[in-house]
Order: C-alpha cells, then structure tokens, then sequence
C-alpha cells in the first residue's frame, strides 16, 4: 500500500449526510487507547470543554505563531499553553464574524446554516432552528455555559439561552455596533445631532450586555456605553472564573463557550491595560489583556485541578479587518477578513489537553471550525450524538489531536464567499474560482485594504496556488501543473453535489458558479 498523501489518498464515506474523510486506522487505535486510559482515570465523567473564540485576532499576533513581541504585543500564556499542546498552523473559520461563530456551534457551512454574513443592528434571523454543540453537549450531561460576544441573532429563539446553554452572560451583537455611533472621533455627525443620535436610539436593537438563563427572556446588566464597553473583557473573565470554580469537584462535565469583545474594532482597552503593550496601540494593548485573560483562565483550572479534565480550544472567529487599520490584526497572508485569500479565513487554533493531546505538536493538516463539533462530541463520548438528519460538513478530528504524530482527517477545504463557491484547498494547493480583488484588476496588492470593500473577480479558468512556495497567492501556478486539474476540479463537484436536492442524483453541477 502506497505511503499516505493529502493529495493521492482517498477518502472513505462516513455517513448519508457526512463529509467523506481520511480514516488512519493506527490514529484511531493510539486515540482510542488513550480515551480509554481517560476513562480509566477518571471513571464515567466526561471531559470538560473550554472554548476561548476572540474577535479579528490575526493568525500572525500571537508569539507561537511568529507575532508576539516582533509584532508589539508579547503573548507568554498564549505561548505557553501552545508549548503544552498542539498548534494548528492550517486552521480555518469563516469569512466574518457570524458565519465562522455558526458554523463552529454546528458543525455546517454558511451555505447550510444560512448565516452567511453578519447581522446588524437588530437584524432579523440567526441560529434559530439550527442543532448546536451546546444542545447535544446537554443532551449528554453537560452544563453549558456562554460568556461574551453572541452574535448569532437577536431574535428571542436564536438567543443562547434558547439553542442549548444554559445560561449566557454577555452582548447579543458585535462590539462596534455598540459604539460606533457614541465616539465623536468616528461619528461627529450622529453624536452632535440630537436628531440622529435619537433615531439610532429607537431602532430595535438590544443596546446593553445582558444576562440569561436557559429558556428565559434576557435581563439588561448595563448599557454598552464607550466606558462599560471597555470593561466587558474583565467583567467576562470573572464571570467565567467563578464558573469554573462552582463546576470544580461537581458531579457534571461542563462546555464553556468564552466569547472575547476584543480585539473586535473599535479597541478601547480596560484602563489597566492603556499603553501596557510596546506598541501602546489600543488594539495591541487588547493582545495583552486577551492573553492574560487565557491565563487567568487556564490558572483556574489548575488551581482548581481541572486542567487534566479539560480539553481547551483557543482560536479567532476570522482574519484581520483591514479597514479599520491600524485597529487590526496581523497575518502573514494574503488580504483580510471578509475575503476567501488566506487572511481573511486561516486562523490561529491551539489546542491543549494535558496527558492526552502530546505537548509541543505543530501540525499543518487542514482543520475546520466545522470539524469542532463531531471532533468535540467524540472526545466528550458522544460520537453518535452527531446529527443525521442534515448535512454535517465537520469531521472528527479526535485521531488527529490524540494520536502521537496524528494525520489531519479532513482532505478539502471549501471556501465560501456568501452565496458563491470560491475556492478548495487539499495539501499543499488551493484552486480558486473567483475572490474578492481590488478595484483595480491587479494581484499587486497582496496585503489588500480588504476584505469586505472589494469587488468579486472571477476566474474563468481558475487560478492555482501553492501555499507552500508562495502563502501570499499571487503566482497561479495552474498551467505548469495541470495533473492536478480533474482532481481539484473533481473535489469542487463532489463539493457541489452535497446540496443537490433529494432524488437529483444526475444534477449535472458546473464550476460557473
Ligand atoms: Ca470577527
């Protein structure tokens, strides 16, 4: 049997409605062997599960990943817990803010889900009728908790409190719409116009952080005024605290899901924090806070000896929103949040479990925000628990992260940009059909401005990059390696068949979409 190879392997079909995946049958096994030590260890209880998702933090801010303190903001707790665990350098949300949040609470893409773009300002619509990781964590024992941003929908049924936590302690939207229209430096003509600044008032959306619990309405803590806004990342890290130490010792595993404001634009840091960072930028001064908060975290559970029990995912929800500059994140890629080039979608993901994911691993096997889900319910003894009445595009991950040396189980990696397909990556190659460009037809700005200002191009016969040789994307390669052109091609039209309606087998799916 040949070698395995992300290219030339094939994957095996694992369910109706599933993803296919790389099955490495001695991953499964060394995975299997440690959950079973776990269990031997630690008896019927399940593990815990932590969650820390940021906001447009960049793959490149953190030090593990090349940042840190090059960039003007060390990281050490971010670091350090890298060192004790794993570090995905080929991690991928979303485009934006919503669509990754969606897609890691349910395991689905944009296209399935439907929240294909953030909503704003009370917008209708979010996660309501979606099946979510929280849900069937419940179903299997778990006391869920949320804590900080949502942004899945205001609507009362889409509110954490009512897709399966059970309690949620945070703001419903996204840190600027909060106070954009209160800072006279970003909105002279809203703050100085009685006029205006009432009309923002009475539109319907929830303006405060606010608490709630499981099937209940939520209650206002405070408004979300510029002041308050910069105390949310403190306030939430307490909240978060004390549950940790109330589950301590408790009979039940428990999934906490910690949303951080920061470092959403604008950045206005806890007073603690101005000027702390080398840059004394407050985005870079927001780095500092939001690996301390990793810390003050990560000590709970080690005081509290739960950090052996507790799986920890710490990882940002997209790239950086280069048209807020200089607010904004760092990545070494192509373009910024909003597009389908590198920037906007690979993200920094680490991974820790002592005792169970080996310390020090640095893997660049391809991992989705959708993989968490089946990924998470198989470590958490729930593999079955995964849907089957829809399509579930994450695949479990668990040999990957457990197994010494595991193998990335995921072969593709789809790009979306709204309603179009854009892009597949496998290996070491992506192919791209169209993206978001400049208003100028040019590849010359690699950087880009971004993100969500530019206008789609569209490539008739696809471009190639090779990640490897050349991570800003701005050589298609495509003509000197065309024997990988029906593979790629192939991988695009499977892809596009899995939303074929029921009973269209023979849908013929072209590329010009
Ligand atoms: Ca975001």
């Amino acid at each position: 049997m040949a070698d395995f190879d992300s290219i030339a392997s094939a994957t095996v079909a694992v369910g109706e409605r599933r993803e296919p995946a790389f099955v490495h049958d001695d991953d499964v096994a060394a995975a299997t062997a440690k959950l079973a030590g776990f269990t031997d260890r630690h008896g019927t209880r399940r593990p815990n599960v932590l969650v820390i998702l940021m906001d447009d933090v960049g793959w490149g801010d953190f030090g593990c990943y090349g940042g840190g303190v090059a960039v003007g903001a060390a990281t050490p707790n971010i670091d350090s817990l890298a060192r004790r665990g794993m570090l995905l350098t080929s991690a991928y949300s979303e485009p934006s803010c919503t669509p990754s949040r969606a897609t890691l609470l349910t395991g689905r893409l944009p296209m399935r889900h439907g929240l294909q773009r953030p909503p704003m300002y009370g917008e209708p619509g979010g996660l309501e009728g979606e099946i979510t990781l929280a849900a069937l964590l419940s179903d299997a024992g778990y006391v869920t908790q949320c804590v900080g941003k949502w942004h899945l929908g205001e609507n009362r049924d889409s509110q954490p409190q009512h897709v399966g936590f059970d309690d949620f302690y945070g703001f419903l939207s996204v840190s600027d719409m909060y106070t954009e229209w209160r800072d006279p430096y970003f909105f002279p003509e809203i703050v100085y116009s009685r006029a205006r600044t009432e009309w923002v008032e009475n539109q319907a959306f929830n303006k405060s952080f606010v608490h709630a619990t499981r099937g209940g309405d939520v209650e206002e803590v405070a408004e979300v005024t510029i002041p308050v806004l910069s105390e949310l990342d403190q306030r939430w890290c307490a909240y978060s605290e004390a549950f940790l130490r109330r589950m301590a010792g408790g009979e039940e595993p428990w999934f906490l899901y910690h949303n951080t404001r920061g470092a959403h634009f604008d950045n206005y840091p806890h007073e603690d924090y101005l000027g702390r960072s080398p840059a004394k930028h407050p985005y870079k001064d927001t780095i500092i806070e939001l690996d301390d908060i990793v810390g003050r975290l990560v000590a709970v559970l080690e005081e509290t000896g739960q950090l052996d029990d507790t799986i920890i995912m710490v990882t940002s929800d997209n790239g950086p929103e280069m048209e807020t500059w200089p607010d904004a994140a760092y990545t070494p890629f192509r373009c910024a949040k909003g597009s389908t080039w590198e920037g906007g979608v690979r993200v920094p993901f680490v991974a820790s479990w002592p005792g169970m994911i080996d310390a020090g691993r640095v893997d660049d096997g391809i991992f989705d925000f959708n993989d968490v889900l089946p990924t998470v319910l198989t470590l958490a003894g729930a593999a079955d628990a995964v849907p089957s009445d829809r399509f579930v595009d994450g695949i479990d991950q668990s040999s990957f992260l457990l197994a010494p040396q595991g193998r990335s189980n995921r072969k593709y990696h789809y790009y979306w940009l709204g309603q179009s397909f854009s892009a597949l990556r496998c290996g070491e190659y992506k192919f791209m059909l169209n993206a978001l460009g400049d208003d100028v037809v040019s590849q010359g700005d690699v950087h880009g401005t971004g993100g969500f200002s530019g206008v789609f191009h569209k490539f008739p016969y696809g471009k190639l990059f090779n990640l490897y040789l050349d991570p800003k994307e701005q050589h298609s390669y495509m003509i000197r390696k065309l024997a990988y052109q029906q593979a790629l091609v192939g991988g695009v039209r499977n892809h596009l068949m899995s939303f074929a309606p029921p009973n269209q087998g023979k849908l013929v799916v072209g590329l010009n979409v």
